[in-house]
C-alpha cells in the first residue's frame, strides 16, 4: 500500500489518475498536483468521491516540489508534467528520498534535443539517496524497451536489427491536431531523423526515411523515420544489436499542415517580437490548437506499436513481431481519454505498481529494459494493454 503523488493533469496524467483509483490496492492514497487547479479538479469530479485529492504546484520549483512531497509524505512520485520539469522533479525525490517514475526524457525549453545524459547523471545522487529512478515509462519509451527485453529474455540468443512501429490510426475528426502535447509531439516530429547502426547514429532530412508497413487489425500504413528517445538506451542494453530505427505513421494532412507551419515559422521555439510583446511562436500555435485532452470524445480507431526484432536463435534466424492494438473509444469509455493518453499513462501505472511491490526494485536510474520484463508483460494483459507475438519470415 502506497501513497502515490502524480504530477501533471494533462490527458496522461488523467489516464494515471484513473487507473491508480482502478488500482487501490496498491495505491491506498492518490493526490494529483499540477500547475493549474482546474485540471485537477476536472478529473476529480470524473472519480468517486473522496478517491483522489488535488492540490497545485510549479514542477520548476524544485523547492516547492520538496515540500509538497513531505506535506504528503509521498512513497512514490509519477512524473507526467512535461519533460522539461524532469530535472527540478528528480532532484525533489532525491532531497526526498522518494522513488521517481516518469515517461518521457528531458528536454530544454530552448533547445528542441532530448537525450537521456542529463537524467543518467543523476544516477550517483538516486544510489546515494537509496532510491530507485525509472526512465520512460510510457509506450514509447516504455512498453517497447519491454518488448526489446521480453524478445532477448525469450525469444534470442542475439539481436541484431529492431525496428520500432508506432501506428496511430485514430481520427479525431480535426484537420490538424496532435495527441499529445503539441509543443513536444511538433518539436519531435519536425527535428531530423535519426538511427543506429554499426555504433554509428546517421542522421536523416526529417521525413526522408518511409516504408509502408502492415499493421495487424489497421492495414498498410506510411511509416516514417524519425529519431526517437528509447533507441538511446536500448543500443547500450540490447546486447549484438548492429541496427535500431524508429517509424511513426502520419496521414497526409497532417504532414503537410505541419510544413506549412514550419516554413512560415511556426514552429519557432525563439522568441519573436509582436506589437511589443515577446512571443514564442510553437507557444502561440499550441493555444490555437485542440487540447489534446478534448479529443478524447471524437477519435476513432486504433493504435497499433509494436517491435519487430531479428536475430539468431540457436543458431538460427529468427525474426517476430511483438505489438498491442489498442481502441481509441474503447479508451475513452474506461478512463474518458483517447488511445495515445492511455498507452502511455498505463504504463506509467504499471511500472510504479511494480516499484511499489518490489518487483522492479534497486538503487539508480534504470531504463525499463534493464529490469525483468515479465512482470511488466502480465501486467499489461491485466491493466487493459493487451500485446501479441507473431513469428515472422526472416
Ligand atoms: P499535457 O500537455 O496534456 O499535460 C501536461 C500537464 O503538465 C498539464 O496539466 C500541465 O499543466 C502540467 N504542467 C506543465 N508544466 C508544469 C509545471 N511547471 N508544474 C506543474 N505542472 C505542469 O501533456 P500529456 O499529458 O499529453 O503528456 C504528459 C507527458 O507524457 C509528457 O512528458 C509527454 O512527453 C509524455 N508522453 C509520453 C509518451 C510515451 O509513450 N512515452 C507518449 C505521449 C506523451 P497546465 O494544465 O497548467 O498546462
Amino acid at each position: 500500500m502506497a501513497t502515490v503523488l502524480i504530477i501533471g493533469a494533462g490527458g496522461v496524467g488523467r489516464v494515471v489518475a484513473h487507473k491508480c483509483v482502478m488500482n487501490s490496492s496498491t495505491f491506498d492514497r492518490i493526490i494529483l498536483a499540477s500547475r493549474t487547479l482546474k485540471r485537477c479538479e476536472e478529473i476529480q469530479s470524473e472519480l468517486p468521491t473522496g478517491a483522489i485529492e488535488i492540490v497545485t504546484v510549479d514542477a520548476d520549483n524544485t523547492q516547492e516540489v520538496i515540500d509538497l512531497i513531505k506535506r504528503v509524505n509521498a512513497d512514490i512520485l509519477i512524473n507526467v508534467a512535461l519533460p522539461y520539469q524532469d530535472l527540478t522533479i528528480m532532484d525533489a525525490c532525491i532531497a526526498t528520498n522518494t522513488p521517481y517514475l516518469d515517461t518521457a526524457n528531458y528536454e530544454h525549453p530552448d533547445e528542441a534535443k532530448f537525450e537521456y545524459k542529463l537524467q543518467w547523471e543523476k544516477d550517483q545522487a538516486f544510489k546515494d539517496a537509496g532510491i530507485m529512478g525509472l526512465l520512460g515509462s510510457g509506450f514509447d519509451p516504455g512498453a517497447t524497451n519491454v518488448f526489446c527485453a521480453y524478445a532477448q529474455k525469450h525469444y534470442f540468443d542475439e539481436i541484431h536489427t529492431i525496428d520500432i512501429l508506432d501506428c496511430n490510426a485514430g481520427d479525431h475528426g480535426y484537420a490538424f491536431a496532435t495527441n499529445f502535447n503539441p509543443e513536444i509531439n511538433l518539436r519531435e516530429v519536425s527535428a531530423k531523423g535519426r538511427y543506429w547502426e554499426n555504433g554509428k547514429w546517421i542522421e536523416t532530412e526529417p521525413m526522408e526515411i518511409m516504408q509502408v508497413w502492415d499493421y495487424p487489425e489497421v492495414g498498410p500504413k506510411d511509416s516514417y523515420l524519425l529519431y526517437h528517445e528509447e533507441m538511446e538506451s536500448l543500443v547500450k542494453h540490447i546486447k549484438g544489436l548492429k541496427r535500431i530505427r524508429f517509424f511513426m505513421t502520419f496521414g497526409q494532412s497532417y504532414l503537410t499542415h505541419m510544413k506549412c507551419l514550419e516554413n512560415v515559422g511556426m514552429l519557432g521555439i525563439k522568441e519573436v517580437e509582436h506589437k511589443g510583446m515577446k512571443i514564442v511562436p510553437m507557444e502561440f500555435l499550441k493555444t490555437l490548437l485542440p487540447d489534446p485532452a478534448s479529443l478524447g470524445p471524437r477519435t476513432k480507431g486504433k493504435t497499433n506499436i509494436g517491435i519487430v526484432a531479428e536475430g539468431i536463435k540457436d543458431g538460427k534466424k529468427r525474426k517476430i513481431y511483438i505489438y498491442q492494438i489498442k481502441d481509441h473509444e474503447e479508451c475513452y469509455a474506461e478512463v474518458k481519454a483517447q488511445g495515445v493518453s492511455y498507452t502511455t499513462g498505463v504504463p506509467a501505472v504499471i511500472g510504479a505498481k511494480l516499484m511499489v511491490e518490489g518487483k522492479w526494485s534497486g538503487k539508480g536510474v534504470f531504463n525499463m529494459e534493464q529490469l525483468d520484463p515479465d512482470f511488466f508483460m502480465e501486467e499489461m494483459n491485466v491493466q487493459g494493454l493487451p500485446w501479441n507475438v507473431r513469428e515472422m519470415e526472416c
